[in-house]
């Protein structure tokens, strides 16, 4: 089986969690409403300026990631699956064929270009021209075309990214070693090029299937996705899931050991 690890000193910083719960807020109450099938999974990939992810303002939020917009991107997944905006990317899992896309592959996996929705959407707001574009490798699971955040890069992408599902990427398919639709690989390609200050993937609870498989597979599989901070975001606000001792973990409360 192959092994993902982990290396090097992890986040030295974090999002500012007060912050990050108020872009959460603000995006679900836009959740998709469908009948008679409920929609519950569903998750967007979101750009915003960097003082942004570190102030708490409404009004900043919304001058940012218009309510016309996420009024857009509701409408759009109550009939769709997949919607691109300007500063919000969003899907919900297409069970329309045989094996069902989730929505995390949706908005990550490559076109035959090597560009994803979410990487569509970095580049909507990437404004060094004059940078050198990496392009994507040609094998699947391969890089996207941003190059690896480093302290003062002038050539980075130099904005907050949010990642929001509603559930924690599932252990069967998204953060599975050996599935064609796992998504570590894509997602690293992403948030590797991000501040580690302005970074984080939030989710409301566990996958209702995950939830049996034991508190430790559970964190275990979470930490292949090594660039990416998960944060829990209830009515209590968000949580770091980074904790180390499971028992602890106020992420896998809802996960039977
Ligand atoms: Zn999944």
């Amino acid at each position: 089986m192959p092994l993902l690890l982990c290396f090097g000193p992890e986040t030295a910083g974090s999002i500012n969690p007060v912050a990050l719960k108020a872009i959460v807020d603000h995006v679900h109450q836009y959740h998709p409403v469908t009948t008679p099938v409920p929609t519950v999974q569903y998750a967007v990939a979101i750009s915003l300026p960097q003082s942004v992810c570190q102030s708490t303002s409404l009004h900043d939020l919304q001058k940012h990631l218009p309510v016309a917009e996420l009024q857009e991107m509701k409408s759009k997944l109550e009939t769709g699956f997949l919607y691109e905006g300007e500063h919000i990317v969003a899907a919900k899992p297409d069970k329309s064929d045989t094996r069902s896309l989730h929505s995390e592959w949706l908005m990550l996996c490559l076109d035959q270009n090597g560009v994803s929705p979410v990487s569509r959407l970095l580049d909507k707001v990437r404004s060094q021209t004059k940078c050198q574009v990496t392009r994507a490798l040609e094998e699947w699971f391969g890089s996207n075309r941003y190059t690896r955040w480093f302290p003062n890069n002038q050539c980075g992408w130099n904005g907050c990214f949010v990642f929001f599902s509603y559930f924690a990427p599932c252990l069967g398919t998204c953060l599975s070693l050996k599935d064609d639709h796992r998504i570590q690989q894509l997602m690293d390609g992403i948030f590797g090029a991000i501040d580690e200050d302005r970074r984080a993937l939030a989710f409301k609870e566990v996958f209702l299937q995950d939830r049996g498989r034991g508190k430790q597979f559970v964190w275990n599989s979470w930490q292949t996705l090594c660039k990416v901070p998960m944060y829990q975001c209830d009515d209590k606000g968000c949580q770091s899931c980074e904790e180390k001792d499971v028992n602890k973990n106020s992420c896998l409360t809802a996960v039977k050991n």
